[in-house]
């Protein structure tokens, strides 16, 4: 790593911050979204709005679950952490002025963990330091692309739904799926997508639900090399990252391992690169970058320039955000770091009301704009209509 010159955060005139608030909305899904972790028909988000004393308004958001089932974090432990810790320190030991990025990571550094709480407070000021240079997020962030290719995340529990939601996205124009799996749920229904689309890039998201000792559940993996997977995605838990190499390896499995919950901050991934490396496997690594999951947007571009300069491709999940969530997501792919479609967006939207207009949509082939300036306009009213609570700071 010491060869490896991590990417300089854009400089900006110091921000002085008047108002820092913390929002919790609650959003009716328009389907409910099932994995192994359960079924979701409605959830709860929270935004961290900051105001400056020049007028700019910047959101980001931290797209919490409602339980601490994908990690630890969960939207009452990011709520807390926020209102106790992160904000105050911003409001106290900052006095409001954010001068450069290091300040905000500075805050940062003490708070172990929490990277979903952290997330929506650095999207925030992402979000106004864009404002204030008048340039485009993308831009900000180093990507250059106009457009994005989108994947399309299919969470649903029969044969019969995933099939219907797979053919209704094909129509739509997506040219990757992703499907989740589980023991019992995996062969049959990759098998039954790869039977009746051949070419379509195709993929598994197992969300750790499978036991590297359980010699049925390893069974059950291996036959999915079979079927042309452009990627595996996280079939073990997320603190088994050599169980994840050694399974690659000693089962000399084609089709690449991709990580995600086990992928924190960009150490776990260079240890993650090192692994695949002692076991020769190197090109059959993939690395699934969240920006909550890993802290922010600052360190998932880190992840994202270590990965190019490693030959690991990497591509940006989703976490059920809403639109303002997606459309940063989005900007961040356009680094020229992520080279395969990420999850940015379903054929319908996710929500039966969002907070942004307009929302992301998928073009006939496959992929979606890239926001050249402004990511869309906030619709004020929507976002007051879904609130459910909301926590003002006032900085003195
Ligand atoms: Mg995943």
């Amino acid at each position: 790593m010491s060869l490896f010159q991590l990417p300089q955060a854009p400089t900006h005139e110091p921000l002085q911050l008047t108002w820092l608030s913390v929002i919790q909305l609650r959003l009716k899904l328009q389907k409910p979204f099932i994995t192994s972790f359960g079924r979701q028909d409605e959830r709860d988000t929270l935004l961290v709005m900051l105001r400056t004393q020049d007028g700019l308004v910047g959101i980001g958001e931290t797209p919490s679950m409602a339980a601490p089932m994908y990690d630890e974090n969960y939207l009452w432990a990011d709520l807390d952490v926020l209102q106790r810790f992160l904000i105050p320190t911003v409001s106290e030991q900052l006095k409001g002025v954010i001068c450069c990025f290091d300040d905000l990571e500075s805050i940062f550094k003490p708070v172990k963990g929490h990277r979903f709480s952290k997330c929506g407070l650095e999207a925030a000021y992402w979000h106004l330091v864009a404002q204030q240079k008048n340039v485009a997020l993308a831009s900000l962030w180093g990507g250059r692309a106009e457009s994005v290719q989108a994947g399309f995340s299919i969470g649903a529990k029969t044969l019969d739904d995933v099939l219907e939601r797979a053919e209704r996205a094909i129509q739509a124009g997506f040219k990757r799926l992703k499907v989740k799996i589980w023991p019992g749920f995996d062969r049959i229904v990759l098998e039954a997508i790869r039977n009746q689309y051949p070419n379509i890039m195709l993929q598994a998201d197992a969300n750790t639900a499978y036991d590297p000792f359980l010699s049925e559940h390893i069974a059950a993996l291996k036959t999915l090399d079979e079927l042309d997977l452009l990627l595996i995605e996280q079939p073990f838990a997320e603190n088994r990252l050599l169980d994840h190499a050694r399974f690659q390896a000693e089962h000399n499995l084609k089709t690449p391992i991709c990580l995600d919950e086990s992928i924190r901050d960009l150490n776990d991934v260079r240890q993650a690169i090192d692994l695949w490396r002692l076991f020769e496997v190197s090109e059959r690594l993939v690395i699934n970058v969240k920006p909550p999951r890993v802290g922010g947007y600052w360190e998932s571009v880190r992840i994202a320039t270590y990965c190019q300069a490693h030959q690991v491709p990497c591509w940006v999940g989703g976490m059920l955000e809403t639109g303002l969530g997606k459309w940063m997501n989005i900007s961040l792919a356009a680094h020229s770091a992520f080279n395969l479609p990420g999850d940015h967006l379903q054929p319908q939207p996710y929500y039966q009301q969002d907070i942004i207009n307009p929302l992301p949509t998928l073009r006939t082939d496959g992929t979606v704009i890239v926001p050249s300036g402004e990511i869309g306009e906030i619709d004020w009213e929507t976002l007051e209509r879904l609130q459910v609570a909301r926590f003002d700071f006032q900085v003195n």
